[in-house]
């Protein structure tokens, strides 16, 4: 009679020494099996563990014929008997007390051999695992992580739950929404010619909840963004959009970091102390160069513009006399000065060079017969201001001082850039596991040279610090937003701000954005009139659930924590998606490819099917 498969009694992470004896009915698959002298082993593998299963030749005949067949990821269910281990404990595996001896077992679907080990020792490359995706889904440490992600996507819901906030699903085909990259955008059939766009974030949606009434919104949910995918970037991603009425900055960051806590408690078992300390824009770029600082490390930035401007040194002088700044980033004893060498420092110098810095002068602070004296490096030219230099700069004997000098946002650049690599390169310990700090104040727009405009730093629907409104027209780049960015360890982890509730002063950020009324009204005419309609001061923030699990499970790359990512390509490994569609599809949607498109295409196709024809071939 066929086991039972639907009734199985306990998955196979579950059974211990305390259920001996007992008969169970275990489904899954053969992770791996072996012969021991007429004895079959099989660790039996489901989404909660393994168990092992024994069967033998003497007692159960039957089964044990069968398990003999039995090879890797086949399909089975088995019954037995749960016996302790005796002195063969596996202490690996938490069910290594126990086997199950195998009285009887089904094979509900043989696999072929796969192309790939199905363990978490694979070596086997990503591409073959991500096109065989639903074999690898099958390791334990894919599963470690998919349960993690739910278990924080859990508490995350929960957590708004509980704080009054409301889950409410906004649209996927909708028009774009501005956050700085390109729109994936969907044609209309019953409208050719017009295109929808896959959401960047649902900010406008949000904002009409509040206008609308809803007072509190939290969501799970999936933008899209266009990017070039240098970085590790996906171009569909997990969002936790948050949205809330009647607040003021301290309220949102007060909700996110009941969340945040949460997230630590299920996924490291900690409690992240709260408040998270908070760092203006202008104090992080001062002392760090970036507006995401890692301050578990020192080797901060001090500005010496003043004490070096008239020492003699034209670097610095030819800086100081266009209006540019010097800095410089201290490294001390303390934090490994005493390993930097000259192959360190010039390997360093060149490093800068590719990010188009013009070189990094270094020197080194000893102490000499009168005091404190400069040795190596630029040490003859900044030797006169020496004394101030090294009080301004903190320095003192042993230490190193690597400068930059030009416009203040390029010497931010490139010392936030030796900074990075030179904790990498002295391997410097944190001061803690987990940094987590707010970056407030941000400027309300960057001013694009290139472009020749300004750009919002956060996005156009961001709210001017009251005090800043009346500079909007005046000094657009002293306005402060009421912008605030989560960082943690270094890197962004969540962004949002207090949201512009006035007509007037969005259309005056339109103005300044240089979007015309005529673009405001294509692009935004809803948003504009709900604004006329008693619209209640709100504010909001989103953070990207998939780099929160990563960080969390400490996993490299948010392609581990996704069920099934893209890659770098933008492609999916898996389904070949994207693929061509049929010229009957594109007529349907009144879309023609251009011709050096519709060529690209051709020749694509063509040698595929020489490849299949070669193929055919080979094996005839
Ligand atoms: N919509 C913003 C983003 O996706 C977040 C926010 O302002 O709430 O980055």
């Amino acid at each position: 009679m066929a086991i039972p498969y639907n009734k199985r009694t306990h998955r196979n992470g579950e059974l211990r020494a305390e259920n001996a004896g007992q008969t169970v009915r275990l489904v899954g698959w053969v992770a791996s099996y072996r012969d021991h002298g007429g004895m079959v082993f099989i660790d039996l593998r489901d989404r909660e563990g393994i168990t092992q299963v024994k069967f033998n030749p003497e007692t159960d005949p039957q089964a044990h014929a069968l398990a003999r067949t039995l090879r890797n990821e086949d399909c089975i269910a088995v019954e037995g008997q749960v016996a302790l281990r005796g002195t063969n404990i596996n202490p690996k595996l938490p069910t290594g007390e126990i086997e199950v001896e195998g009285r009887a077992v089904d094979l509900l679907s043989k696999s072929d051999p796969t192309p790939f080990e199905i363990d978490d020792f694979t070596k086997a490359n990503e591409d073959l695992r991500l096109q065989y995706r639903f074999l690898d889904l099958r390791r334990p440490a894919i599963q470690k992580v998919l349960r993690l992600r739910h278990d924080i996507a859990k508490a995350v819901r929960d957590y708004f739950d509980a704080q009054g906030f409301l889950e409410i699903e906004t649209p996927v085909l909708t028009k774009s929404t501005p956050e700085g990259a390109r729109d994936y955008l969907v044609p209309s059939r019953v409208q050719p010619g017009s295109f929808f766009a896959l959401p960047q974030s649902p900010q406008l949606f949000k904002q009409l909840f509040m206008i609308g009434g809803c007072d509190r919104y939290a969501q799970i949910v999936r933008c899209f963004r266009d990017e070039d995918l240098r970085a590790d970037r996906q171009p569909e991603f997990t969002q936790i959009d948050v949205e809330m009425a009647f607040v003021q900055m301290e309220d949102v960051m007060e909700a996110v970091e009941g969340c945040v806590a949460g997230m630590f408690r299920v996924a490291k078992g900690i409690d992240v102390p709260r408040p998270f300390p908070r760092i203006s824009y202008s104090e992080s770029m001062d002392r760090f160069g970036i507006d995401r600082p890692d301050m578990r490390f020192g080797l901060e930035l001090r500005d010496v513009t003043d004490v070096v401007r008239d020492c003699g040194f034209q670097v610095f002088s030819n800086a100081v006399q266009s209006g540019g700044v010097v800095k410089c980033l201290v490294v001390k004893t303390s934090e490994g000065a005493d390993r930097l060498t000259r192959k360190i420092t010039d390997g360093l110098t060149e490093e800068l060079k590719g990010i188009g810095a013009g070189g990094m002068p270094v020197t080194k602070v000893v102490s000499g017969t009168n005091g404190l004296e400069f040795s190596t490096g630029v040490a003859k030219f900044v030797q006169p201001v020496c004394e101030p230099l090294c009080r301004q700069a903190g320095a003192g004997p042993g230490d190193f001082l690597f400068f930059g000098a030009g416009k203040y946002g390029d010497v931010c650049k490139h010392l936030h850039h030796a900074r990075t690599r030179l904790i990498e390169i002295l391997e410097l310990k944190p001061s803690t596991e987990w940094n987590l700090l707010w970056v407030v104040d941000f400027p309300m727009f960057e001013w694009d040279d290139t472009e020749k405009r300004y750009f919002s730093t956060h996005h156009p629907f961001t709210a001017p610090r009251d005090e800043d409104v009346d500079r909007l027209s005046t000094e657009p780049d002293k306005v402060r937003a009421k912008a605030y960015d989560l960082v943690l360890n270094g890197t962004e982890m969540a962004g949002g701000s207090i949201r512009i509730h006035r007509r007037d002063v969005q259309q005056t950020v339109f103005k300044l954005l240089g979007i015309s009324e005529e673009e405001a009204k294509i692009k935004f005419q809803f948003l504009m009139e709900a604004l006329r309609f008693g619209a209640p001061p709100h504010g909001g923030i989103a953070f990207g659930l998939d780099r929160w699990v990563m960080l969390l499970a400490g996993k490299e790359s948010l392609r581990d924590v996704i069920a099934y990512p893209k890659t770098q390509r933008a492609v999916c490994p898996l389904t070949e998606a994207p693929g061509p569609v049929s010229d009957d599809q594109l007529r349907e949607l009144g879309i023609d490819l251009r011709p050096e498109v519709r060529a690209r295409l051709e020749e694509k196709a063509a040698s595929a099917q020489q490849t299949v024809h070669r193929a055919h071939d080979e094996e005839q």
